[in-house]
């Protein structure tokens, strides 16, 4: 079991979390992006090994999130809300 830091809420067990994607921006306007860009955009991810800023849901509070991990030993190195400051 692994715990992972919500912003919101603090150490969770890693099972209240899922995964939803490496943050990169979305082409816009998209109705005018070629199927060929579309496309990388869904489906295409850098992977990279070592350290990596991911986004992430916390199912019980609902609130999606930027957490940096270590993809090659699993271990958490910070988390931080996605809210802007008003
Ligand atoms: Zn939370």
């Amino acid at each position: 079991m692994q715990l992972f830091p919500c912003p919101f809420c603090g150490l969770r067990d890693e099972t209240e979390f899922t995964y939803l994607g490496e943050p990169k921006a979305r082409h816009e306007p998209a109705d005018q992006t070629s199927d060929e860009a579309w496309a990388e955009y869904l489906y295409v991810t850098a992977n990279a090994r070592g350290e990596a800023r991911e986004i992430w849901l916390h199912l019980t509070c609902m609130e999606s999130f930027a957490m940096t991990r270590d993809t090659a030993t699993n271990g958490v190195i910070g988390s931080e809300s996605l809210r802007r400051a008003p």
